[in-house]
C-alpha cells in the first residue's frame, strides 16, 4: 500500500466510492435538477438510488394517496401510510431527506397532464416512473419538444423496459410503439368516457423487477449528466428467463415528434 493512503481515510466522504469510478461527474449528478414523475413502485426505488448516488435536485410528481397493496414494492412507505391521508409525493419527499439529508428533494402533488414544455425545460432530465401508456405519451411528446432528456421505465410482473430518449437525436418513445398500444389506449379513454382520466390498470408488480428497472434507470441519468454515451435505446428485461436485451430503433417518419424529419 502507498504511504501516502491511510486506511479509512477516505471513510468520512459519502460519495468516495463513487468518486472512484473515473468517467462519473459528481459535480454534474449534484448539479443536476431531476424530475421524477410517478412516487410508486418505479419512482421509490428511482428516488432511492438518486438519493444514495448524490442527487441533490429532485422534485417528485404524484397525486396518488398511498392504498396497501402498495407495500410489496415501496422502498419508502411504512405500514400506516395508507391511513395517513398524505400523497404519495409528499411521502417520497419527506423519506429521501432522510436519506440524503444534503438534498432538496420537493413534492409537486398534480396531475403529469399539468406538465408542458415550459414546466419541462427547468430540469436536466426526466425519469418517468408510470404505470399507463397515455401518461409516458404525454411525457414523451412534451419532454420531446422541450429538449430535455427522458428515461422512461415500465414493468409487468417479471418484464420490465428501459428506454432512453435524447432529443433531438435519439428516436421518442411514440417511435417504438406499435399500433397495438394505442388500440388498447383508445379502448381504455372510450371507457374512462372522457378524456383526462387515466386508466390504471392493475398489473402485476413485484420489488425484484421494479428494483433492477429503477436502478437502469437511474444508471442512464448518471450517464446523462456525466455527458457519458446512453443506451442506446430500449432495454428489454426478462425476469423469468434473466436476460435483458438492447433493442435499437430508427426515428419513425410519420411520429408527430419529429416535425423537422
Ligand atoms: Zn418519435
Amino acid at each position: 500500500m502507498p504511504q501516502s493512503i491511510r486506511p479509512g481515510e477516505r471513510d468520512d466522504d459519502r460519495h468516495d466510492r463513487t468518486r472512484r469510478i473515473s468517467w462519473v461527474d459528481m459535480e454534474g449528478v449534484q448539479r443536476a435538477r431531476v424530475l421524477v414523475v410517478g412516487a410508486g413502485a418505479l419512482g421509490n426505488e428511482a428516488v432511492k438510488d438518486l438519493m444514495l448516488f448524490g442527487f441533490r435536485k429532485v422534485d417528485v410528481l404524484d397525486m396518488d394517496t398511498v392504498v396497501r397493496s402498495n407495500l410489496n414494492r415501496c422502498v419508502l412507505f411504512r405500514e400506516g401510510d395508507q391511513r395517513s391521508g398524505r400523497g404519495k409525493a409528499s411521502l417520497v419527499a419527506e423519506r429521501a431527506r432522510d436519506l440524503y439529508p444534503e438534498a432538496e428533494v420537493q413534492a409537486i402533488e398534480e396531475r403529469v397532464q399539468s406538465l408542458g414544455p415550459v414546466e419541462m425545460q427547468g430540469y436536466d432530465l426526466i425519469l418517468g416512473c408510470l404505470d399507463n401508456v397515455a401518461a409516458r405519451l404525454h411525457l414523451n411528446a412534451n419532454s420531446y419538444h422541450a429538449g430535455v432528456p427522458y428515461v422512461d421505465g415500465g414493468t409487468d410482473g417479471f418484464r420490465g423496459r428501459v428506454q432512453v430518449v435524447m432529443p433531438p437525436l435519439t428516436p421518442c418513445l411514440q417511435c417504438g410503439m406499435n399500433r397495438s398500444h394505442f388500440k388498447v389506449m383508445e379502448r381504455r379513454f372510450s371507457c374512462t368516457g372522457q378524456d383526462t382520466v387515466f386508466y390504471r390498470p392493475k398489473m402485476a408488480a413485484e420489488i425484484t423487477t421494479t428494483s433492477i428497472i429503477a436502478a437502469v434507470q437511474v444508471r442512464e441519468a448518471v450517464k446523462i449528466v456525466s455527458h457519458r454515451p446512453v443506451m442506446e435505446h430500449v432495454m428489454h428485461y426478462d425476469g423469468l428467463a434473466g436476460t435483458s436485451d438492447i433493442l435499437s430503433l430508427d426515428i419513425d417518419q410519420g411520429c408527430p415528434n419529429h416535425p423537422a424529419v
